[in-house]
């Protein structure tokens, strides 16, 4: 909170300037209807977690990556984002997924350990993705939630080399000692799968910031 104010006024003197020409990076908050890329997933927009909210590390140097762990939200997508910027909550994913259109915000970079699993063991080995939707909602499991997540989890497991099967993508409720249910049983796991291993190549290809 004690930063508010210098970056406030550090913000209005760059909106008074060459705002344009000024890096993203440079800039305390984005600007409302920018598309900021992900870090790690080009077609993911940037909505960063509190920093209070996951571990910074450097996987997978530091804590191998060998599971992704897929969660329902049990709220909307913009209050997930909201969770997750609010330093009190304790929690965090690194990717939130909009049931009406599939859009995708990353808010951990993979390298760090996000929050979401329940067990310090399985943050640290996995990727978290929220689903925005309620356990025992499935009409809130679109087709292109499913199809986008899916394209992300490729990408996912493609970055890491984790086999694409059920003993490597699990739900929450999988998670040893977890006392949460979701993804539910309403999420079609078979037909996850499926997209996951016939999700182009192409979609896991652009990782790191090597073109040119
Ligand atoms: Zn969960």
């Amino acid at each position: 909170m004690e930063r508010a104010r210098p970056r406030l006024s550090r913000r209005r003197v760059l909106q008074g300037t060459a705002l344009a020409a000024v890096p993203y990076a440079l800039l305390p908050e984005t600007r409302a209807g920018a598309h900021v890329p992900g870090p790690d997933h080009p077609l993911a927009e940037w909505q960063p977690a509190s920093t209070g909210n996951y571990t910074v590390a450097n996987r997978p140097l530091s804590h191998p990556v060998d599971r992704v762990i897929i969660h329902v939200t049990q709220t909307t997508y913009p209050k997930t984002l909201i969770v997750f910027q609010n330093p009190k909550k304790q929690v965090s994913a690194h990717y939130v997924v909009r049931s009406a259109d599939g859009h995708t915000s990353q808010c951990v970079r993979e390298a760090d350990i996000a929050w979401h699993a329940g067990n310090w063991e399985h943050n640290t080995r996995s990727i978290g993705i929220e689903h925005e939707g309620w356990v025992d909602q499935p009409a809130y499991f679109t087709d292109v939630m499913y199809e986008t997540s899916a394209r992300l989890t490729a990408a996912i497991c493609a970055r890491y080399g984790i086999p694409k099967d059920r003993d490597h993508i699990i739900g929450h409720h999988e998670v040893p000692g977890t006392d949460h249910t979701d993804p539910g049983p309403h999420w079609d796991w078979t037909r996850y799968i499926r997209l996951v291993n016939s999700a182009e190549a192409r979609t896991a290809a652009p990782v790191r910031p090597s073109f040119g």
